[in-house]
């Protein structure tokens, strides 16, 4: 037994020293991100939290897939309390350690769990199904390459197979139950029940080998996806809940201002300058990640990249080459890049490439309309539009290579205070009659 205890421990340390590992290089490329501060307001920001991420409100515009959807997060949250067990059952090398204490109640658990794996198996199967056989278009898209697709498989076969492991487990345990006092008494396990046909003809040695096979191949599993998930678009299981805390609560249409650029206006109207401007103003707009805000790099690691936001874009609809998923995805894999080279010791966001034109497209950002739709759309509360609007204001304003067309309108807003080439004096002549 103390064999299964050191192994065990070494399996949960070398989990821990990698999700360390990740976390801190999550972390650091998030840091890179520019100051926000993010005050007041707490009441709406926990009620957003608390609707959005833990109540997945936004998820219910499509009715089938969210409910499908909140099996596997209900799934994933409760099941997990069950890895509890595991993980002291583990480390003193007992047995169902909880079962004695809960009595009946643990039974009550037990079902509960077993109903949920179920539900949870069901729907990973559903959307395996309209992922790689109904072939859903927004799965189809061009960012949608080999690798995305392929997450998205990996982790929908691994529940599967995690939850096929806890059915077997505990289908093996009741057979034993039967056999050899040292096993707890579960009480009933109704899902379960339905697999014992398959073990009671088999001996004990057999059924003791797929029971303890059934339950390290689940922690193991468990383990192993905590690890996977933060190389993953799954990272919003955790991510979606600072995401949604931090999102700004303006309405969608308001853009911020740059206050040097609001305070140079407000000089030439002779309006005085109100906002406060502290430092050197620094980047116009954003080149790359360490121009643009952190809230809006948690939000690139928030993306689940679900492409609702894509799907609703009318550049996207109208074949534009825009997709507000592939900012997010772009976004995330620039960060991904500089965190990587920083862990091997190198340059980090010196290494030659940056966010705009190496990842995303001039092309790309001028076909936004500004709309927010994909802003709308998100279930995480991601703007997408935040970054695209960074990225434009520095082609406009520190290349000064924005269109032909855009560049006349930026002189006729300077000149005639409109996107019209008509004299000041002249605007309101449409009245006159
Ligand atoms: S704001 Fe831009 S990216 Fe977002 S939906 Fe509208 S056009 Fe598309
Ligand atoms: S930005 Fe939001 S809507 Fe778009 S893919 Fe990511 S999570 Fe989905």
């Amino acid at each position: 037994m103390i064999v299964q205890q050191l192994a065990f421990i070494l399996v949960l340390a070398t989990a821990a020293f990698f999700i360390r590992k990740r976390v801190l290089l999550i972390r650091n490329t998030i840091k890179l991100g520019k100051e926000r501060p993010v005050t007041g307001r707490k009441r709406e920001r926990l009620k957003n939290m608390l609707l959005i991420a833990l109540g997945q409100k936004k998820m219910f515009k499509k009715i089938i897939p969210a409910i499908l959807h909140l099996f596997i997060y209900a799934g994933f949250l409760v099941i997990n309390l069950e890895v509890l067990e595991f993980l002291v059952d583990g480390i003193l090398g007992t047995h169902r350690i909880f079962a004695p204490w809960l009595g009946s109640f643990y039974t009550v658990l037990m079902n509960v769990f077993e109903l949920l794996a179920v539900a949870v198996l069901l729907a990973c199967v559903f959307f395996l199904i309209r992922r790689n056989v109904l072939k859903v278009p927004r799965f189809w898209t061009a960012e949608m390459t080999r690798w995305p697709r392929l997450d998205a498989n990996v982790i929908l076969f691994t529940e599967i197979v995690l939850m096929t492991a806890i059915l077997t487990m505990n289908a093996a345990d009741q057979v034993l139950q039967t056999r050899d006092s040292h096993y707890t008494a579960t009480g009933s396990l109704f899902f379960s029940s339905f697999l014992i046909p398959l073990f009671e003809n088999l001996g004990t040695t057999t059924l003791l080998v797929i029971e303890r096979f059934a339950w390290w191949f689940h922690i193991i599993g468990i383990l192993g996806f905590a690890v996977y998930v933060t190389y993953s678009k799954h990272l919003h299981i955790f991510l979606a809940f600072p995401n949604t805390y931090f999102a700004s609560l303006e309405p969608k249409g308001y853009i911020n201002n740059m206050p040097v650029v609001t305070n140079e206006v407000k000089s030439m109207l002779g309006l005085g300058t109100s906002e406060t401007v502290t430092g050197e103003p620094g980047r116009f707009g954003a080149k790359d990640v360490n121009d643009l805000p952190w809230t809006s790099l948690v939000a690139a690691y928030s993306c689940t990249e679900c492409g609702r936001c894509t799907s609703e874009c009318p550049a996207n609809q109208t074949g534009k080459k825009l997709s507000p998923r592939k900012i997010m995805m772009d976004t995330r894999d620039r960060l991904e890049a500089i965190g990587k080279t920083i862990a091997a010791g190198g340059e980090g966001l010196n290494d030659g490439k940056t966010l705009l034109n190496d990842y995303i497209s001039k092309e790309e950002i001028n076909a936004c309309t500004s709309c927010n739709a994909c802003v709308e759309a998100c279930p995480v509360m991601i703007n997408p539009l935040e970054i695209i609007i960074e990225l434009r204001r520095y082609v406009a304003m520190e290349e000064s290579r924005s269109p032909a067309q855009w560049n006349s309108m930026f002189q006729n807003m300077e000149t005639s205070f409109a996107p019209w080439k008509f004299s000041a004096a002249d605007r309101f002549n449409w009245a006159n009659d």
